[in-house]
């Protein structure tokens, strides 16, 4: 039976941060399912298809090539829900600083009276990646900054696309 995490989060859009925390797990877990969650109250600025769509390129051209399975899937419910749907035997999260700490600590303590069992695995951030954030991202390139030491070049090239686009200006 392979050993699956599921990893969520809005990668709205995927950065450098989230790459590496796919990498790494990669080596610790068969399979990596990347939960994609989509919420009713929540605007992303990429649809979830887009959202979808650049995780799995950027994936594909990691080098070296994660040595678990990936899987990219959508969900709009709970990620305990989700999780066990899909097999794993946790939750994958990133911790960046004492913020990320303090928020996961508490939601790894609702989770788990949630879904008993299911593990809240957590990784530190590269410490390249530490201040990396997909809102402060979205919010740079608003802005007409460089983002280009956050996310991979065909990343950045869709953030523009996407700025310049009627239906964003
Ligand atoms: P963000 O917090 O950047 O908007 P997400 O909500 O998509 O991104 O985050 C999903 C998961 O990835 C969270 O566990 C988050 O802590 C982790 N993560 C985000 N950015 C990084 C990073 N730079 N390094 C390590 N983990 C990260």
């Amino acid at each position: 039976m392979p050993r699956t995490v599921f990893y969520p989060g809005s990668f709205d859009p995927v950065t450098f941060g989230h790459l590496d925390l796919i990498g790494r797990a990669g080596h610790l877990f068969d399979r990596i399912v990347v939960g994609i969650g989509v919420h009713h109250g929540k605007k992303a600025l990429f649809s979830d298809e887009e959202r979808v769509a650049m995780l799995r390129e950027e994936i594909g051209k990691l080098n070296p090539a994660p040595l678990a399975r990936v899987e990219i899937v959508t969900f709009d419910g709970l990620a305990v829900d989700c999780a066990r749907a899909h097999g794993a035997v946790g939750i994958l999260r990133g911790l960046r600083d004492a913020s990320d700490f303090d928020y996961e600590m508490q939601m790894a303590g609702m989770n788990g009276a949630m879904a008993p069992g299911l593990e809240s695995i957590f990784l530190p951030a590269a410490s390249g990646n530490r201040h990396i954030a997909a809102t402060f991202v979205r919010q740079i390139a608003q802005m007409g900054g460089d983002i280009s030491p956050f996310v991979p070049e065909a990343i950045a090239l869709r953030l523009r696309q996407k700025l310049n686009s009627p239906s964003t200006r």
